[in-house]
């Protein structure tokens, strides 16, 4: 019973690895452009020391639409979790869900 159990839980078809991540969604000032990037935490966002050798994570990330040619400039900060502590953006605004 047991196996047959197990084979129900762990058995069934491909299993689907979903990046972790976020989505990155943005809106260009000048045009109205908007952006939804997906950020994936474990590739794209960049590892830092602090002088105690906390490892902590950040983002820069530059984005340019097709509308104009107004850059975008987003820069996020993570904790050692890769939770988010802070977030800028010059140009543009976040759009909230
Ligand atoms: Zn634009």
């Amino acid at each position: 019973m047991l196996k047959r159990l197990a084979k129900k839980l762990f058995g069934g078809g491909p299993s689907v690895q979903r990046p972790e991540g976020f989505f990155l969604n943005v809106r260009c000032k000048a045009c109205g452009e908007e952006f939804n990037l997906f950020i994936n935490k474990s590739t794209e966002l960049a590892q830092n020391f602090d002088e105690q050798g906390t490892v902590t994570y950040s983002l820069n990330k530059e984005i340019i639409g097709g509308g104009c040619r107004n850059w975008i400039y987003v820069k996020m900060e993570f904790d050692g979790a890769k939770n988010l502590v802070s977030r800028e953006i010059k140009n543009g605004e976040f759009i909230e869900d």
